[in-house]
C-alpha cells in the first residue's frame, strides 16, 4: 500500500527484493470458507479494510452486494446482450 510506512513491498528507487505485501501475508481470505464469490473477491478490498479498522486479519466482505449483483445486475446485462429468442422445434419447423 503506497504511502503508508510499514505496508510497502519495495522502494521504487531501490534494488532490493520485494517483500510479501503485509496486507496479504495473513491470508485473511482463508476465513471465507467455501464462499462462491471467493474467485472474484478474494476477501475484498483489504487496503480499504485496513484503513478503516487498522486490521490486517479481516476481510472486507460485501457478500450481500455480490449476491444482489449476481442475481439481478448480471442477469439483466446478460439478457440485454443475449436476448431470448424463439427456438423452433423440429415439429413446428416442419409444419
Ligand atoms: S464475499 Fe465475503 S466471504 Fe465471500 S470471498 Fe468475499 S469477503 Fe470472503
Amino acid at each position: 500500500m503506497a504511502g503508508i510506512p510499514g505496508l510497502e513491498v519495495a522502494h521504487v528507487a531501490g534494488t532490493g527484493p520485494e517483500k510479501v505485501a503485509p496486507l496479504v501475508a495473513l491470508r485473511p481470505w482463508e476465513k471465507c470458507g467455501d464462499c462462491p464469490y471467493l474467485p472474484v473477491c478474494v476477501g475484498g478490498c483489504l487496503g480499504g479494510k485496513y484503513l478503516k479498522t487498522g486490521r490486517m486479519d479481516e476481510v472486507a466482505c460485501k457478500k450481500e452486494k455480490y449476491e444482489l449483483s449476481f442475481r439481478e445486475t448480471i442477469v439483466r446485462r446478460y439478457l440485454a446482450e443475449f436476448p431470448v429468442t424463439e427456438v423452433s422445434s423440429p415439429a413446428t419447423a416442419a409444419a
